[in-house]
């Protein structure tokens, strides 16, 4: 399983993702992100492209087998909290 740990970083990182795109509040940060709690205010009802699972089995499990895929996430979270963290 994905072990994401609910930080919003990722939520925070959002320019030049075409399907997140009306999303963007102009800085690159989801108007949909709660920024005090750093959560998802329509978590249940979130676009698939914000859902790992749903977007492995649409379209990345033709390229990647599940543990590749959640690896592949864990390093872009894991750059994305370093890029943050820096400020
Ligand atoms: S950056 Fe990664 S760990 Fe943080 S909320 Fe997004 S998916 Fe979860
Ligand atoms: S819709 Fe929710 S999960 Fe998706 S980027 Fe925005 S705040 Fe994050």
């Amino acid at each position: 399983m994905f072990s994401c740990d609910c930080c919003g970083i990722c939520c925070r990182y959002i320019k030049g993702i075409e399907e997140l795109k009306e999303f963007d509040n102009g800085d690159g940060i989801c108007i949909n992100l709660d920024k005090d709690k750093n959560l998802c205010q329509i978590y249940s009802s979130r676009p698939p492209i914000c859902r790992i699972d749903e977007m492995y089995k649409v379209k990345y499990h033709r390229y990647f087998s599940k543990d590749e895929f959640y690896k592949i996430n864990e390093e872009s979270c894991k750059k994305l909290k370093e890029i943050y963290k820096k400020g």
